[in-house]
């Protein structure tokens, strides 16, 4: 589970950091080793009641261990605690995330996206419909029954009337249904789950897309299982067509705590219109003063945010960039290999009946 060569890179990584404080007066702060030894002993022993995510056998909930290099990166950065609301709190890892909202946006073929990291995909998601409530005031949101749960329940928070689309035998939303709706006028955004929580099955974008010619509305891609898996090379014809779609959306939502290597409490949302930055505008007369440069705070709804989670994502960005053709995609085509033969294999058993062949990483399958 712990490879100890991991702290030695870390204490490395840590002389280099602590050389930046050289000019300043020494100063150690105290630690009562005991004490604080005794405590992280009975909290290890507390912690060994978990699943084994990290072990190779381990094939449940989407739940997997960091990478190294995050999981350091992340741990390092703890002794700055740098706060990505303001360049004031956290100057070095705000640059930091800017450059990785660059990154992930041009997974998605866009060039100068308006965007940042949050808490996870359901803050992301709160941002997106809210710059969509925004854009279509009194409008409704449409999402189909296999979204995430939080899509009606964000909607009833913002105050955004909500409703949810029937879906075809495989679990995607059914285009007809979707027209039926925007038929009444009263639609003013789409979501669309770019690889559901429940089948992993992309929605069919292409054809979605397809309907803004008779009709005016927001897309908006939650792809925060599903949206790294635009860099793989092996999905289906149909995934592929449905994935590259999303340049077309309007705003994107993806986890890096799901399939980009992160520790949790790493989502994203982009918006490909910078415009929408408008929505947010407000002062803080606490803490904008260091820099007359963008502080992420003034494109965010939250107000503090850990500069740690974007050290790490910028660090595993470093060692496996997210491109196609890279580390980093290859081993996201063998995610799709693993599910599709666990898939076979459940298929030629007598004892599990596998439901329709993984379209992502996900697979679906019952005792016999
Ligand atoms: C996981 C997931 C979410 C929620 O994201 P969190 O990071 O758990 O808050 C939203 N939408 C989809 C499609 C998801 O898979």
């Amino acid at each position: 589970m712990i490879n100890s060569q991991e702290l030695d890179v870390l204490r490395q990584a840590l002389d280099i950091l602590e050389d930046g404080a050289a000019g300043l007066p020494g100063f150690t702060p105290e630690l009562d080793t005991d004490a604080v030894g005794q405590v992280l002993a009975d909290v290890a022993r507390r912690m060994q009641d978990n699943f084994p995510y990290f072990h190779p056998l381990y094939a449940g909930q989407m739940l997997k261990p960091p990478h190294p290099v995050a999981r350091i990166a992340y741990a390092l950065s703890l002794w700055v605690n740098p706060n990505n609301h303001a360049l004031d709190g956290g100057r070095a890892s705000s640059a930091m995330e800017k450059e990785c909202i660059a990154d992930i946006g041009r997974i998605f073929g866009w060039d100068a996206p308006l965007g940042h990291l949050a808490g996870g995909g359901t803050m992301a998601n709160l941002e997106a419909l809210w710059v969509a409530g925004r854009e279509r005031p009194g409008k409704q949101v449409i999402a189909s029954e296999m979204a995430h749960y939080t899509h009606g329940r964000i909607s009833e928070v913002l105050g955004v009337p909500f409703a949810a689309v029937r879906v075809d035998a495989q679990g995607r939303m059914d285009v007809d249904a979707v027209e039926q709706h925007l038929a009444t006028g009263d639609v003013g955004t789409v979501v669309v789950t770019m690889g559901t929580t429940g089948l992993g099955v992309a929605d069919p974008l292409v054809d979605i897309l397809a309907l803004r010619e008779r009709y005016d509305f927001r897309i908006h891609a939650d792809a925060a299982y599903g949206g790294y898996f635009a860099l793989a090379s092996e999905t289906g014809a149909a995934t592929r067509a449905a994935l590259a779609a999303m340049r077309e959306a309007d705003s994107i939502v993806i986890d890096p705590h799901k399939h980009g290597l992160q520790p949790y409490g790493c989502g994203c949302v982009l918006f490909r219109d910078p415009g929408v930055g408008r929505f947010y505008r407000h002062d803080s007369p606490y803490t904008y003063f260091s820099s007359g440069d963008m502080h992420l705070g003034e494109i965010t709804l939250e107000c503090s945010r850990p500069g740690a989670s974007a050290v790490a994502l910028w660090a595993t960005h470093r060692l496996l960039p997210p491109v196609a053709g890279g580390e980093f995609a290859a081993g996201l085509d063998a995610s799709l290999r693993a599910a599709r033969r666990l898939w076979r294999e459940l298929g030629d058993s007598d004892g599990y009946l596998p439901l329709g062949e993984p379209e992502l990483d996900i697979v679906v399958y019952a005792a016999n």
